[in-house]
């Protein structure tokens, strides 16, 4: 099969690559000159706009920051739908907005082109391992076409055809606020926790075992207690999915008070010059305030 890849970033880059290793040919862009050479040199056929990876793929698959970027590209300036092939399919790996992805879907029917969300959990860890949890919205027998190749990037236990077009995006969204939200209390915890006295490597290897324990814990309280802060999934990118999370519970008249609260603190985070940085930069805000850091001892 002929794929095309859009936004070879943290996690797009990674999932392309898998897909070369499962023997498929991938053509792709990314507006990041750097990131395109870093690609070429894992196998990938470099191309130099949005439109030139549509011509001759079967399936086009997008990596992108934000629904903005999303639509620009698909139905906007980047004019992709346009060249796309009739009866291809466009897959859009990001996180983004539902009404966003059924806005290009109708379009796309006018094209004959099929439109499937697939939005990914997991991490760059995950993205490089090919077992990210893959959230999919779409028609079942386009989904049932494209499910081998999901497979290639995703566990094939955690991959869940959710409903129509739009449900990937929306399922993603309301994951996404109970990591962010648990993510603030995991740094709240740790900077409490020290500031009393408590050793954090101590910490960390109770909740490790107790219920406190999670995903989120696992991957980002080390990089707390190591200061290591560079980005493998951006505080400007939580924010933003936060920021669709909360709209949609907004549209839905919904208070959700501690999600609110959450996105606050990634708001001072990125006030603090942090948008750039990981999502376990959090930490530093509460640990400002604390007048103390969480690192562990070397
Ligand atoms: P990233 O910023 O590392 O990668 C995005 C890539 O898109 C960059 O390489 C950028 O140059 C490229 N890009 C931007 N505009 C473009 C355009 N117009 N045309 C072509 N390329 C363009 O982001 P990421 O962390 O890889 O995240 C990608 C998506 O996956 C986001 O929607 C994010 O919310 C979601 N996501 C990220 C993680 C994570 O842990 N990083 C986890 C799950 C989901």
């Amino acid at each position: 099969m002929h794929l095309g890849f859009i936004g070879l970033g943290n996690m797009g880059g990674p999932m392309a690559h898998n897909l070369v290793k499962g023997g498929h040919r991938v053509k792709a862009y990314d507006v990041d000159r750097e990131r395109l050479s870093g690609a070429a040199r894992r196998g990938i056929v470099a191309v130099n706009a949005a439109a030139e990876v549509a011509e001759g793929s079967d399936v086009v698959f997008l990596s992108l920051p934000t629904h903005l970027v999303v639509r620009d590209v698909a139905i906007g300036r980047g004019s992709l739908l346009q060249a796309m092939t009739p009866r291809s399919i466009l897959v859009d790996l990001s996180t983004s907005l539902p009404a966003v992805t059924q806005e290009i879907a109708h379009e796309a029917a006018g094209r004959s082109v099929e439109v499937v969300d697939a939005p990914v959990s997991g991490g760059v860890e995950g993205a490089e391992a090919g077992n990210l949890t893959v959230l999919v919205g779409g028609k079942k027998p386009v989904v049932e076409k494209i499910w081998p190749l999901l497979t290639t990037i995703g566990d094939p236990k955690k991959i869940f055809h959710v409903g129509d077009v739009g449900t990937g995006h929306g399922m993603k969204l309301i994951h996404g606020l109970i990591n962010a939200a648990t993510l603030v209390g995991i740094a709240e915890a740790l900077v409490v926790g020290r500031k009393s006295g408590i050793d954090p490597q101590m910490m960390f290897d109770i909740i490790s075992v107790s219920r406190g324990n999670s995903g989120i814990f696992q991957s980002r309280a080390p990089r707390m207690l190591d200061g290591n802060f560079s980005a493998a999934f951006a505080i400007d990118l939580k924010y933003k999915d936060m920021t669709l999370a909360l709209n949609l519970a907004q549209d839905l008249k919904i208070p959700v008070v501690v999600a609110e609260a959450a996105r606050a603190v990634f708001q001072m985070a990125r006030a603090k010059g942090l948008g750039g940085s990981d999502i376990a930069a959090v930490v530093t805000v509460l640990e400002e305030w604390a007048g103390v850091t969480v690192r562990r001892r070397k």
